[in-house]
């Protein structure tokens, strides 16, 4: 049995450019982070070998007792990482990515055509959270339920409860979801379960139908809520969905929390399991669950609670110095992990700035801003903490990074305004800048 380099020196060799990739680059994605040595051990691990469909004790193969202690632990340390008290809430850790655990969540407890409202992706949201355009149904929740977006107000950039309320009340959704892949700021739980919920419920109560549940994906923000250092959705929400290999710096794989109470009348709990295995899983990613028992161990350290306050304040440091430098963020800052620029007034894309950073080796996202006309010229870059916070830079370092992407910006300008008669670099720069291969919308 040989190791990698000899038994396929092409995929060793591959690997090792990413690995130098990852190692050389200033990793400004917001969705991304660098897992630990342990984690990686684990999911390098020959639990990949094991298949054990069903629940610990209840599996459709033998050989599993190992693999049992291996998930019973998983969760018991997701509950504890989330200071949940195991007798009212329970948890699923077999999901094999965030969008597949949405989508668990929405068979588990919804009926085909039941109607369903996120935040718009264009405006921060997920593509699993129902986007469709006025042409095409785009994301298989859109296809198989009824998708009503909700979105921001975008004079603040602030998610606008007035209108979803009122867009709530009309279209009476069964299911709302909160929750972002690009939103700065916290979301409101508790009005969005005492308001929106709540007259639904008095809505549909009139009409003998039943009301609306709350669920919070919080893939973005995982790491952040386990650190308590944003608002926690645990309070107010039904059902809790979250990736674990962004802020919670896991390996790559999904997580579903719910209350164990019925609720609406739903046994959220089996409805759940079922819905995972046997209605959209096979197998559980062993592996992958003993890389996630070993990020839910750190997650519970003094050192991840520090990391985490280290994210935000290093998040703030860079949206200052961008605020400093001139900048436009939407909603005028951050309080958590990431910002969101809006380069339009600057007369520049966010396609053409990510792609002139990518050059300099700073890899960010280019992304949609409120009030964008076309989603193939989105208007802003994304900018996440996360990943260099790993990496240990401090506000010293993301005020650097904040002055690099300035750099960047202004090179993206200038390419763009370039007449021709110029020298090679700035031709190659033009052409970057004006090359339509830029130009396709990045959605996750
Ligand atoms: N939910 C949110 C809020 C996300 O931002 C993402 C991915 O970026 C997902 C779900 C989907 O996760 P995955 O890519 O693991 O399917």
């Amino acid at each position: 049995d040989h190791g990698l380099s000899e038994a396929d020196p092409e995929v060793s060799s591959i690997i090792k450019k990413e690995k130098e990739r990852q190692f050389k680059s200033l990793e400004l994605i917001a969705s991304e982070n660098f897992t630990s040595r342990a984690v990686m051990e684990a999911v390098g691990s020959c639990l990949t070998n094991k298949y054990s469909e069903g629940l610990p004790g209840k599996r459709y193969y033998g050989g599993n007792e190992y693999i049992d202690e291996l998930e019973i632990l998983c969760q018991k340390r997701a509950l504890a990482a989330f200071h949940l008290d195991e007798k009212k809430w329970g948890i699923n850790v077999q999901p094999l990515s965030g969008s597949p655990a949405n989508f668990e969540v929405y068979t588990a407890i919804l009926n085909p055509h039941d109607r369903i409202m996120g935040l718009d992706l264009p405006h921060g949201g997920h593509l699993s959270h129902g986007f469709m355009t006025p042409k095409r149904r785009v994301s298989g929740t859109s296809i198989y339920f009824e998708s009503m977006p909700y979105r921001l107000d975008e004079s603040t950039g602030l998610v606008d409860y007035d209108m979803l309320e009122k867009t709530a009340t009309l279209f009476r959704p069964k299911l709302i979801i909160a929750g972002a892949s690009a939103y700065p700021r916290d979301f409101d739980y508790a009005r969005m379960r005492k308001h929106i919920t709540y007259r639904i419920d008095t809505c549909w109560k009139i009409a003998d139908a039943v009301g609306a549940f709350l669920m919070m994906d919080m893939a973005h923000i995982s790491g952040l809520v386990a650190a308590s250092v944003v608002a926690n959705p645990f309070e107010y929400c039904d059902i809790v969905t979250t990736t674990t290999h962004k802020s919670l710096r896991g390996p790559r794989g999904g997580m579903i929390f719910f209350k164990k109470d019925p609720v609406l009348g739903v046994d959220l709990e089996s409805a759940i399991n079922n819905a995972v295995f046997p209605g959209l899983q096979g197998g559980p990613h062993n592996h992958t669950i003993g890389g996630l028992a070993v990020c839910l161990k750190h997650a519970q350290s003094p050192e991840f609670k520090a990391y985490q306050n280290q994210v935000v304040s290093n998040c703030r440091a860079l949206a200052n110095r961008l605020v400093e430098l001139g900048y436009t963020l939407v909603s005028g800052g951050t309080d958590n992990h990431l910002v969101l620029v809006d380069l339009r007034p600057l007369g520049i894309d966010g396609a053409r700035v990510e792609k002139i950073l990518d050059m300099a080796s700073i890899t960010l996202n280019k992304n949609s801003v409120p009030g964008d006309k076309s989603a193939l010229v989105p208007g802003g870059i994304r900018i996440g903490s996360p990943a260099m916070t790993t990496r240990g830079f401090k506000e010293k370092e993301f005020i650097a990074i904040a002055d690099f992407i300035h750099e960047g910006v202004q090179i993206a300008i200038d390419a763009k305004g370039l007449v021709s008669g110029s020298s090679k670099l700035q031709e190659f720069l033009k052409f970057v800048v004006s090359s339509d291969f830029l130009l396709t919308d990045k959605v996750s």
